[in-house]
């Protein structure tokens, strides 16, 4: 298959009108896959209500079927067509944070959606994205769009067009290239169907912002504790792995400086994920920094790229500095943690 590229200027008015928009969306009416920028990562888009489209989606990203798509909309009332009810404190969030990084989780009417979209589930994940072009192309093909991240399965989410073409080339009908993504991270996936709201996955908006609206809000048994079996079918696969194997390193930099020299003993090319703060204080083979350490969102919306440049680089292994886990901090180490398969080195 040829994948089209369209690029589109996310600045320019009247994005529904624009050509490129208005064609990517009749792929999407045809039921073809389509990648398109968010304002967290690229999603691959799918038209929601039919199998056929969603079959291609997982097929495309070679993605677990157990693991159900985040259905994303241009309108919140395209909601009521496939949700059965929005509870007050959804509703609330909904105001607060539609269109943005939030994913939240409701009871699903039956027989609207594709039930491959949801795995199978009663419930259904969906979310408003904050981008032009995102929202011109929801708007202009007027259906619901099943769009999880548009990278192969396991892979760093894309926050580039590049990154979308260097995984799917030749497996999708196209990109819509907008741009690089803004947050980096996914989507906070908040499940509301029960009376506390609990968060699935941790992403763009926090725990805190979301308390600020509706009070108490829980985190995921499995994101305190590495045993409990995650609510979110697609967070007990690894995800995010660049090829070289990546271990978090908790302790100092001459702690993390031994480690690099020990490897490059053994003849290996060792990759050092840094920061601005510190990216001149390694010798290693490769020193790449995220970002600034105090301005954790410049390193969320760096992460994934920095994680595909040690691919380019070839390094053998790969040490990373952790970050505190409070705010987008907490997106950032969730990410890190599973990129990692977990492998944490303590001083
Ligand atoms: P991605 O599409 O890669 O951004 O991942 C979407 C995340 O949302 C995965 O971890 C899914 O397992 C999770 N998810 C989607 N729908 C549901 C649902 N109905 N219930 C629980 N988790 C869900
Ligand atoms: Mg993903």
């Amino acid at each position: 298959m040829n994948t089209k590229v369209w690029k589109v200027d996310k600045y320019v008015d009247n994005l529904e009108n624009n050509p490129q928009v208005v064609d990517a969306a009749h792929f999407l009416q045809e039921n073809e896959v389509v990648a398109l920028p968010t304002e967290t990562v690229y999603g691959l888009g799918g038209n929601a209500e039919s199998d056929v489209a969603v079959e291609k989606i997982y097929a495309a990203k070679g993605r677990p079927s157990d693991n159900p798509l985040i259905i994303h909309i241009g309108d919140k009332k395209q909601i009521h067509a496939f949700v059965r009810e929005i509870p007050e404190k959804a509703e609330l969030l909904m105001e607060s944070f539609w269109p943005g990084p939030l994913t939240i989780i409701f009871k699903k009417k039956s027989g609207v959606l594709s039930h491959k979209a949801t795995a199978g589930l009663d419930s259904v994940a969906v979310r408003m994205p904050d981008h032009p072009v995102a929202l011109a192309l929801l708007k202009k093909c007027q259906l619901p769009i099943a769009a999880p991240s548009a990278n192969s399965s396991g892979k760093p989410s894309p926050t580039k067009a590049q990154h979308v073409i260097d995984d799917l080339d030749g497996k999708i009908a196209g990109v819509l290239d907008g741009g690089s993504t803004g947050v980096g991270v996914e989507s906070t996936v908040l499940d509301c169907t029960e009376d506390i709201p609990v968060i699935l996955r941790p992403g763009g908006v926090t725990k805190e912002q979301l308390e600020a609206v509706v009070g108490e809000v829980h985190l995921d048994a499995a994101l305190i504790d590495e045993a409990s079996k995650p609510k979110a079918p697609g967070m007990k696969y690894q995800h995010y792995a660049p090829n070289a194997p990546l271990y978090l390193v908790n302790g100092s930099k001459s702690f993390l400086q031994s480690l690099i020299e020990e490897r490059q003993n053994e003849g290996l090319r060792v990759g050092v994920l840094a920061t601005e703060e510190t990216v001149e204080d390694y010798q290693s083979d490769v020193t790449i920094s995220c970002g600034r350490r105090d301005k954790l969102e410049s390193v969320a919306t760096a992460l994934y790229d920095t994680l595909r440049r040690f691919n380019q680089e070839k390094v053998d292994i790969i040490y990373s500095e952790m970050f505190p886990n409070t705010g987008v901090g907490h997106a950032i180490m969730n990410r890190l943690e599973k990129a990692a398969g977990n492998k944490i080195i303590n001083e």
